[in-house]
C-alpha cells in the first residue's frame, strides 16, 4: 500500500476512535464536535466543552465588563477571520434592495431597505441614524459591529422596495424592527 494512502487511513481511524471526550469543567462525556478547536490546523480541540466555555465567558464578562470590552476590541482586531463584521462591506452591492442584519451573539435581527445597501450598511456600522433603528444601534454599541452579520435578502426595483421590505419583515419577524411590526 502506498505510504500516503496508509497515512490517510490512519488519520481517519484516529478520528473515529476519538468520538467522545470528557470535559474538564463539567465532567460530561460529550461528542468531540462539541469542543472548540484550540488549533484548527492540527485538529487539536479544547479540553472544555462549548457550553462550559460559553458559561465561563459569561461569568468572566460579568466580573469586569470594561476590561472585557477592551479585550474584545483587541481580539476582534487581531482575529478578523472570526468576526464577519470586519470584512462584510466589500461583498455588499451598491444596489437597491432589502437586507437583514443579525447579531451573531444574541440572534437579534433587523431588516431594512435602501437604494444603496452598501452605503446604508456603512451608516449602520458607525451606529448613527434615525430613531426607528434605535434598537439596532443600542445593540451595535453594546457588542460592537464585529458581532453582526449582514445578508442581502433581495435586490429589486426601487418602485417595489418598501413593498418587498414589508414582505420580508412579515416573513422573518425581526425583533429589532419593533415600531414597524407593531
Ligand atoms: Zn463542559
Amino acid at each position: 500500500m502506498k505510504k500516503w494512502i496508509k497515512s490517510i487511513i490512519e488519520v481517519n481511524n484516529e478520528e473515529n476512535m476519538e468520538e467522545n471526550k470528557e470535559c474538564t469543567r463539567c465532567g460530561i462525556n460529550h461528542p468531540i464536535e462539541t469542543y472548540h478547536y484550540a488549533n484548527k490546523s492540527n485538529g487539536i480541540r479544547k479540553s472544555v466543552c462549548k457550553d462550559c466555555s460559553y458559561q465561563y465567558a459569561k461569568e468572566h464578562i460579568a466580573q469586569d465588563p470594561i476590561a472585557h470590552y477592551y479585550y474584545m476590541k483587541r481580539y476582534v482586531r487581531e482575529n478578523p477571520d472570526k468576526y464577519p463584521g470586519n470584512h462584510i462591506a466589500k461583498s455588499i452591492p451598491r444596489k437597491v434592495g432589502v437586507y437583514k442584519i443579525t447579531c451573531v451573539l444574541t440572534d437579534d435581527s433587523y431588516i431594512g431597505c435602501s437604494s444603496n445597501i452598501r452605503d446604508r450598511i456603512y451608516k449602520h456600522k458607525k451606529a448613527y441614524g434615525r430613531a426607528k433603528q434605535k434598537n439596532l444601534y443600542k445593540l451595535i454599541k453594546e457588542y460592537s459591529w464585529e458581532a453582526f452579520d449582514v445578508e442581502v435578502l433581495e435586490l429589486c426595483d426601487k418602485k417595489i422596495l418598501f413593498e418587498r421590505e414589508t414582505h420580508y419583515i412579515q416573513e422573518h419577524k425581526p425583533n429589532l424592527n419593533n415600531n414597524k411590526t407593531k
